[in-house]
This record gives C-alpha cells, sequence and structure tokens, in this order.
C-alpha cells in the first residue's frame, strides 16, 4: 500500500508539473478513522496529501463530470474505471480530457462492519498487510481485511482498471470463477409475497436523504426525477408507495449503466440494502443483452441500441400476468 502511495504521489507531481493536467482527484486522510476522503490538488506541492489504502471506497467518477471541460486526473479503481466508461460512452466526459491512474484493487473494508465488533467509539485506525487494527480508549482489535471486505467487493469481478494511462501495481485476474448474482437467484427463488416483503422491509428504512444519488457516478442528471414539481411523479413524504417508487425508478434508471461499485449503499445512513434491486438489473440486462457495463468503450448502453436478435420474450401478450413468470 506504502509503494503505490508513493507512486501515486509521484505521478500526480509529474502531471501536475507538466501542467499536463489542472487537477488530480484521488484520496487524503480523514479526519475519522476507517475512512479516507476524496480530495482535489491543484498543485504540485500539495501531493503528499494523497493517500492510498483499504479505506479508498469512493468512486472517484462520480466527480468528474463536475470538472467537465478540464483536463483531469483522476485516481481509479476496477469499478471507477468502469464507471468512467461508461460516462465517456454516454457523451458525459471526454476520453481526451481524464487521464486514468489505475489502482488494481483487493476491495476496501466495511468500515460499518468493523465498528459493530468492537464495543465504544474507535479512535484510530490502521492498516497493515492484510490486516486493519483499531483502537479506543480502553479497547484494541485485529481484524483480517477479507473478512470484511464490502458485499460489493466481494462480488467484484473486475477489480484492475479496465482502461488506464499510468498503471500502479500488478493486474488482478478477472474473477470469472465468481458465482456473483447467487444472492440474486436466492432472491428471485422467494414466493411474490416473501419479495414483497423484503421489498417493504429494505425499502421502508429509506429517509430519503438521496445521499445514495448523489455518491452514485451515473446519477449526473441537473434535476433528479424526484425533485421535479411539474410534472411532479411522486410525493415527497415517506409512504411505502412513494419510497417503492423513488427505489424503483432509481433503479430502473440504472439499468445498462450500474457497475455495481456499491457507493450508492455505502453512502446509505440508515444501510438499506440498495444493490439488491440495481444487482437483479444487472442480472436482467446480462442475461438479455451479454452486457455488462463499463467494459467497452465503443459498446452503446443496451437501452440505446437495438440488435434483431435481442431476447423478445419481456414482451407479454397481455393474456398471462401473474407476475409470478419471471421474478418481476
Ligand atoms: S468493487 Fe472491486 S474494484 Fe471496486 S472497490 Fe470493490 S474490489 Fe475494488
Ligand atoms: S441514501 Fe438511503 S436513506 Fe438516503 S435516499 Fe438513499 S436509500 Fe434512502
Ligand atoms: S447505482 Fe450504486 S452500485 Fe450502481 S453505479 Fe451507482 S453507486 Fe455504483
Amino acid at each position: 500500500m506504502q509503494d503505490v502511495q508513493r507512486k501515486i504521489r509521484e505521478e500526480a507531481k509529474k502531471l501536475l508539473a507538466a501542467r499536463s493536467v489542472d487537477l488530480i482527484i484521488g484520496f487524503e486522510e480523514a479526519s475519522l478513522p476507517l475512512r479516507a476522503s476524496p480530495v482535489f490538488i491543484h498543485n504540485e506541492d500539495d501531493v503528499e496529501a494523497l493517500v492510498w489504502n483499504c479505506f479508498c471506497e469512493n468512486n472517484l467518477a462520480t466527480y468528474l463530470t463536475k470538472v467537465a471541460g478540464r483536463k483531469v486526473a483522476v485516481v481509479a479503481k476496477g469499478c471507477d474505471s468502469r464507471s468512467i466508461v461508461a460516462l465517456i460512452v454516454e457523451g458525459q466526459i471526454k476520453r481526451e480530457e481524464i487521464i486514468v491512474i489505475g489502482i488494481p484493487c483487493q476491495g476496501m473494508v466495511d468500515r460499518r462492519k468493523i465498528e459493530k465488533e468492537v464495543q465504544g467509539e474507535i479512535l484510530e485506525a490502521g492498516e497493515k498487510n492484510d490486516e486493519v487494527s483499531v483502537r479506543g480508549d480502553d479497547f484494541e482489535g485485529v481484524f483480517k481485511k477479507e473478512d470484511y471486505l464490502y458485499p460489493s467487493c466481494r462480488t467484484c469481478e473486475y477489480h484492475s482498471p479496465v482502461i488506464s494511462d499510468i498503471l500502479i501495481g500488478e493486474k488482478i485476474k478477472e474473477n470469472t470463477e465468481l458465482d456473483e448474482y447467487a444472492e440474486t437467484i436466492e432472491y428471485e427463488k422467494k414466493s411474490i409475497n416473501e419479495r414483497r416483503e423484503y421489498f417493504g422491509r429494505e425499502m421502508g428504512k429509506c429517509i430519503r436523504c438521496y445521499a445514495c444519488r448523489q455518491a452514485c457516478p451515473m446519477c449526473y442528471c441537473e434535476e433528479c426525477f424526484v425533485d421535479n414539481s411539474y410534472p411532479k411523479w411522486i410525493e415527497k413524504g415517506l409512504d411505502l408507495s412513494d419510497l417503492a417508487a423513488w427505489h424503483i425508478m432509481r433503479a430502473y434508471h440504472q439499468a445498462g449503466r450500474c457497475v455495481d461499485c456499491g457507493s450508492c449503499e455505502r453512502a446509505c445512513p440508515m444501510e438499506v440494502n440498495l444493490r439488491f434491486l440495481t444487482r437483479k438489473i444487472n442480472k436482467e440486462v446480462k442475461d438479455y443483452f451479454d452486457f455488462e457495463t463499463g467494459l467497452d468503450i465503443k459498446a452503446p448502453p443496451p437501452l440505446t441500441t437495438f440488435s434483431p436478435d435481442d431476447r423478445q420474450d419481456f414482451i407479454h401478450s397481455g393474456e398471462e400476468s401473474t407476475g409470478e413468470s419471471r421474478g418481476d
């Protein structure tokens, strides 16, 4: 990690000194333990602030649409790089304006899971090799990183950046053996009532703070449908029907666009399981269109194009609509 961090700083310094970029987007030490914060570095004298560790969880591609038009270098894990590709494909950023500092990523540590293991407030945390150590007023603890990875990192297939201009560290082989949709398949097996009950329980926790939307690189609309007053798509309250409308529409907006980085879920203060919906959509997109977001800079998202060979069996005649037929 120290080696990767040193190289990130070296590369950032070179890019800024040569005026190859206007700014670097990376991570800095956060004021709270078990965290790193996104940072924007404009000056080569400030590159020592850049850090790399197992707490660098944000998807930094989120910031690229906000600085479009400027030449930017961005530190990118596998999932961030896929979002960068998706944003380029959607015409939101230009490939020639972005320098990708790619970092093969071993996975980020789930701070909430560690916090739940200890009695009291964690005051200090550190990372050494495969372990995270924490310390509070009257306790200490050491945790094996691989046991505390975020759910999205446990099902991650593409740890290495899919595009990079500068690669720091050894590429990690794609994890194609993974049964990545095992949980989604279990969910699909439930009865419609069980699925409804689970959906209501999860979405019922939502307080509509929209942190999930803000954390997502693909939620870049200047005006979100939930903020629209004319036409008004949904009410502002916490009635389950409005929560359902918000979450279902959000998930559908992600069809063919979500890279399953998990940033939305990590941003949620209520610990709503947001990925169960987007992963269901991702699985459908993969099954129907053989498409995974952000792997190919030339491939248009499936809902913006068509092929005569596309499957048609989702078009119902209207005669059979039990809702049980395909896990809808
Ligand atoms: S989803 Fe993959 S690339 Fe992204 S942080 Fe987790 S392990 Fe790293
Ligand atoms: S971050 Fe969580 S609580 Fe906030 S709107 Fe999203 S799901 Fe709801
Ligand atoms: S919906 Fe969530 S998991 Fe998907 S790209 Fe956005 S932040 Fe990442």
